[in-house]
């Protein structure tokens, strides 16, 4: 077929009278909708002139006026897309990670919209601390003398390694050298931080004597990571938390601990931050949207003078949470404190039996069939996510959809709003129900149901 030319494209006052167009005016206000026809048609003009070869149904009426609505939600979406997570993975990372408790979210928004006591103490009228909001909530829950909040997990080991052993060694295992998604590998946060990265052991096995003979005077700490994201299995060993404490406190340097993914609450086989403290850990670093369920945020625990001394260096300064962060932090622990764990939406969804979700399904499947859709319910299994519990598979139930052209459906799904997104296995959509929030079923089946008719 051959490419689209300038004289192919369509001229605006009649693409204006074409139903489809027709259609978005009825969205959105008909000068916005002629503004963004506009530029569509202006776009493409460019693109061919750029000697791009355009296909021919590009300038069909329907793809101009869904390429027009996307231009147009664009414009008038307030930032993020709200998304429907199908895909059954608790803490997906692209997809935000934990949702906020509804409390957290709306302890967030008052901060965010008003002025607040963030720095300020309310008693003598005079500056306060920032830290002083959680740290309270947090050496209650975690048991730790002291307590530190940054902007991410990344940002608290950064500044932990920069204050506490810049210049000077951190021993730690080859088989703890790992990567946590893309940009966060463990040897080049040490590079960056200017601490002195030692190896010791191997990938698979790293004995206690591997880090006796690994110090000396240059020695600064020694380091265990969490093997959040892997697990390693057969011939494998990895010093307990109380040795490497035992034995860094008997040579007068500091045991660091980086949990990661940090539960507050067992859950899983995943290590407590209380379990790691009472280990001896002089200090712990965890995240704050991963298995503890709040907003994104680094959190420090551990020994008094160290943690104060962290909050003295100046790169603190840079890596300090806003109020939103720290208003819903705040409340995602208070929940913990006075609700339980269950009133962290996180948590729930990771904990939720499958008996109450196979009955979700099921009224899933209904009100889909009542709407239209051809579907069956499916076991499925889904996953904890944001590199924590990765062995785990959470048995759950959902349903699955057939269609002629299933990556069609599930992208038109992921333009739509809100965005849906499930996935795609065995020529199947499949929707898990472990995490569809309470109160988006309805928003679900409407738009699978638009999407299904188009597709069918
Ligand atoms: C997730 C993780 C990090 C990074 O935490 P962010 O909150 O994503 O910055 C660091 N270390 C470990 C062990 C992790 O699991």
């Amino acid at each position: 077929m051959a490419p689209l030319r300038m004289r192919d494209l369509p001229a605006l006052h009649r693409l204006i009278a074409a139903p489809e167009i027709e259609e978005l005016a009825q969205r959105y206000p008909r000068e916005r909708v002629r503004d963004a026809l506009r530029e569509t048609v202006e776009d493409m003009r460019q693109r061919i002139a750029r000697g791009e070869a355009l296909a021919a149904e590009t300038v069909a009426p329907a793809r101009i006026a869904e390429a027009t609505l996307r231009r147009l939600d664009y414009l008038d979406d307030d930032g993020l897309r709200h998304v429907i997570n199908a895909t059954g993975v608790v803490l997906h990372t692209n997809l935000g990670r934990a949702p906020l408790a509804p409390s957290a979210a709306q302890a967030a928004a008052r901060a965010g919209s008003g002025y607040s006591d963030l720095e300020f103490d309310r008693e003598s009228g005079r500056r306060g601390s920032r830290q002083d909001h959680l740290e309270g909530l947090l050496r209650r829950l975690a048991g730790a003398p002291a307590a530190l909040v940054v902007n991410n997990n990344a940002a608290a080991v950064f500044l932990v390694l920069r204050t506490l052993a810049a210049g000077r060694e951190t021993v730690i295992s080859r088989g703890e050298l790992v990567e946590i998604g893309g940009s966060f590998r463990i040897p080049d946060v040490l590079r960056e931080s200017g601490s002195i990265l030692h190896e010791v052991g191997t990938t698979n096995r790293t004995h206690l004597r591997d880090y006796e003979q690994a110090i000396d005077a240059d020695t600064a700490a020694l380091l265990r990571v969490h093997p959040s994201n892997f697990r390693q299995i057969g011939f494998t060993l990895r010093v307990e938390g109380e040795e490497l404490a035992a034995l860094a406190h008997d040579r007068g340097i500091l045991f660091l601990e980086d949990l990661g993914s940090g539960a507050l609450t067992t859950l899983g086989d995943e290590p407590t931050v209380q379990r790691v403290l009472a280990s001896g850990a002089d200090i712990v670093t965890m995240s704050g949207d991963k298995l503890l369920g709040g907003p994104q945020a680094g959190i420090i625990l551990g020994r008094e003078d160290l943690v104060a001394e962290l909050r003295r260096a100046p790169l603190y300064r840079a890596l300090r949470p806003d109020k939103m962060t720290i208003a819903a932090l705040a409340e995602t622990l208070r929940l913990y404190l006075m609700d339980g764990r269950d009133a962290v939406p996180a948590v729930r969804m990771l904990e939720a039996p499958a008996v109450t979700l196979k009955a979700a399904a099921m009224r899933l499947r209904g009100r889909m069939r009542r709407a239209g859709v051809a579907c069956e319910l499916v076991a499925l299994a889904g996953r904890a996510g944001g590199g924590s519990l990765p062995e785990t598979a959470l048995p759950s139930w959902g349903v699955a959809l057939s269609a002629a052209d299933l990556e069609e459906l599930h992208r038109r799904l992921r333009l739509g709003r809100p965005a849906v997104v499930g996935r795609i296995e065995d020529d199947h959509l499949l929707f898990d129900v472990r995490t569809i929030l309470p109160g988006e079923e309805g928003d679900l089946v409407q738009a699978v149901a638009a999407a299904y008719t188009l597709n069918a």
